[in-house]
């Protein structure tokens, strides 16, 4: 199966060149300019991963992406961007995106980033087929759709983005047992880069600021210092029909 790629870059030579890459993992990529381009492709559907620069001529690509995920909110986004400040950063992945690169970047490493997170929805299609039986994951208030990818808290239903989801289940199936920030990268971001770490942090902590009653005094993803963190334990796990 040929993946659809959608790049929305307005320096050609960089988008030619990612276009390039991706056929060769087996990806047809779409190139627009501008954000009006990249609006059309995109609503004119079947796009697996958007690879979105965040400086266009006639779009913020921020505004992009808060757009398509709201559109689509399992679809992977990956942001390019020219600014490398924490803040910038916890700004692009505060809109939805899943992941982001710093410019200039590598090609190998934008592919390899690309790969983990087809892996990721691949592993998420392959673990939630049609037929199975519902999954729940209750505690302390806290409610989990497995299948459905909805999480409820007291004040009722949270959204959440792909990557939270991901994150907050893979804590929540393995209850009490701790995690480093370099294994959460590898076990839910699909790749293991030192000097990512403060992306979980900073995924962990707006997870927290959605599901927990008083962030900072968190019931369900606890620290451990000097460690990384856990799922507090006593969750009760449901499969119903
Ligand atoms: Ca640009």
């Amino acid at each position: 199966m040929r993946r659809k790629v959608l790049i929305v870059e307005d320096e050609p030579d960089i988008a030619r060149l990612v276009q390039e890459h991706l056929a060769d993992i087996g990806c047809d990529a779409v190139i627009a300019g501008n954000g009006a381009t990249a609006r059309e492709l995109f609503d004119a559907g079947g796009i697996d991963l958007v690879v979105l620069d965040r400086m266009l001529p006639d779009s913020d690509g921020l505004v992009l992406c808060r757009e398509f995920r709201q559109a689509a909110a399992t679809l992977p986004i990956l942001m390019l961007t020219a600014k490398s400040t924490e803040l910038d950063r916890v700004v692009g992945l505060e809109v939805g995106a899943d992941d982001y690169l710093v410019k200039p970047f590598s090609v190998a490493e934008l592919l390899a980033r690309i790969k983990a997170l087809f892996r990721r929805v691949d592993a998420l299609r392959q673990a939630t087929p049609e037929a199975v039986v519902d999954e729940r994951i209750e505690h302390d208030g806290l409610v989990i759709d497995v299948q459905r990818r909805q999480v409820n808290v007291a004040d009722g239903p949270v959204e959440l983005t792909a990557r939270e989801f991901d994150l907050l289940l893979f804590f929540a199936r393995q209850p009490g047992r701790v995690f480093s920030r370099m294994q959460l990268l590898d076990k839910v971001w699909g790749y293991n880069h030192e000097g990512y770490e403060h992306t979980v942090n900073s995924h962990i902590n707006r997870l927290r600021a959605k599901i927990e009653p008083d962030p900072s005094n968190p019931r369900y993803v606890l620290t451990v210092w000097g460690v990384g963190y856990k799922f507090a334990e006593t969750v009760t796990a449901m499969a119903s029909d």
